[in-house]
């Protein structure tokens, strides 16, 4: 029995079986690759779900983890944090923002954003408006909250009653947001590019008509940045290729480079609406954390990473678009950045399958959409090498 199947039989017994977990055990990562317990290398186009944008253990955050690890690791929000004081002032020089509210994940930033939206609707003395609608493919998170505010029926099955206050409408359609907004609605939420839901881009027109709408009826508007934020589609953050800003928007997994952090970052006028004692999280932000993100958000800016996340982006997209004039049951090549999918008339569960036996690691999502996100300072010749294996595995299908 290798090392990997013993982990894996043990994995078995007192884990949650909420994964369905391929058969790799990891044991450590540099850059784009990842080596299991038994010392085999993975070409990692996964990057831990969009999250590892630095590659493996960049020395710049391993070397913000370790000295704030010595120095402190937690101390609270009842007290103030310098690093999480700096991360949320770079965040907010570099967007719309001007507010910065910090927790634990994906789904916990975007229920800090239903909240505010709800409270500060609220407080303009609208208590009947507390709907906020959201796209159908959406992915907005597990909880309970975010759960019925994902726009996919599959997540939600055995989790009710159905959590009121949520309405979904088609993607990228402006008459049915248009038709859809009531006299209870306060929020429109939406992804710019849809992770989950199989890599989707907002048209510019679209989501200019949603600001519109949003400024008319006086809504607020979120974007959900948990997967395209963080240089992911090119940008820092994806809605700033259409500069379109929205009033609130949520960040999570590349934020720290790989320690779990959660942000949601609102205007002013907004946040006014979230005073001591409306919202908190016993974590959110904490000196490491914040090390870790601070670091990361740094050399995401200041050493040419979202440049290089561009530039690979588009030699990427060529890339694919090659594999698509070759084979046809490749029908569509889409997303922005590093953040693509390749859209096939064909399952893609198999060839994830045998891309991990072979070295690579890739995932599919919406069935039959290969995503590709690899960290953002992936090479030429890395992306060369997955195209090899990725183009093999196509010709025997
Ligand atoms: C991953 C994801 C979430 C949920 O994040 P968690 O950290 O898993 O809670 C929410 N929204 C989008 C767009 C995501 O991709």
């Amino acid at each position: 029995m290798s090392t990997s199947e013993k982990w894996i039989e043990r994995g078995l017994t007192h884990v949650a079986k909420t994964y369905g977990r391929y058969p790799l055990v990891a044991q450590s990562g540099k850059g784009c690759w990842l080596t299991d317990v038994d010392g085999k290398t993975y070409l990692d186009f996964l990057a831990g779900v969009a999250v590892n944008n630095l590659g493996h253990c960049h020395p710049k955050v391993v070397k913000a983890l370790q000295d704030q690890a010595a120095t402190l690791i937690h101390s609270s929000n009842y007290y103030h944090i310098p690093a999480q004081i700096e991360l949320a002032e770079l965040l907010c020089q570099n967007s719309f923002g001007e507010r910065v509210f910090f927790c634990n994940s994906g789904a916990e930033a975007n229920e800090a954003a239903i909240k505010l939206a709800r409270k500060y609707s609220f407080d303009q003395g609208h208590k009947e408006r507390n709907e906020i609608i959201t796209a159908q493919a959406s992915f907005h998170g597990r909880t309970l909250g975010t759960l019925w505010a994902t726009g996919q029926e599959k997540i939600q099955v055995g989790f009710a009653p159905v959590m009121a206050g949520f309405k979904h409408v088609p993607y990228a359609d402006i008459d049915a947001l248009r038709s859809a907004v009531g006299p209870n609605t306060c929020a429109i939420m939406l992804e710019p590019v849809q992770g989950e839901g199989g890599i989707h881009v907002a048209p510019k027109e679209y989501l200019q008509a949603v600001r519109e709408l949003c400024d008319k009826q006086n809504l607020t508007l979120i974007f959900d940045e948990v997967q395209c934020g963080m240089g992911r589609a090119g940008k820092l953050f994806a809605h700033q290729h259409d500069n379109i800003e929205p009033d609130i928007m949520t960040l999570a997994k590349a934020l720290a480079g790989g320690p779990p952090i959660g942000a949601m970052v609102a205007r002013n006028q907004q946040a006014e609406s979230f005073g001591p004692g409306t919202h908190g999280s016993t974590f959110g932000g904490n000196p490491l954390v914040s090390a870790a993100a601070l670091a990361t958000l740094k050399t995401l800016l200041e050493d040419g990473v979202l440049e290089n996340g561009q530039v690979m982006g588009n030699y990427l997209w060529q890339q694919l678009e090659g594999l698509k004039d070759k084979y046809d049951f490749i029908t569509e090549v889409r997303g922005r950045g590093l953040m693509l999918g390749m859209q096939m008339t064909i399952e893609g569960a198999e060839i994830v399958k045998t891309a991990m036996e072979r070295g690579l690691l890739i995932n599919c999502t919406a069935g039959s959409v290969l995503r590709f996100v690899p960290p953002l300072i992936v090479s030429k010749d890395e992306i060369d090498q997955m195209i090899v294996i990725l183009d093999k595995i196509l010709s025997e299908i």
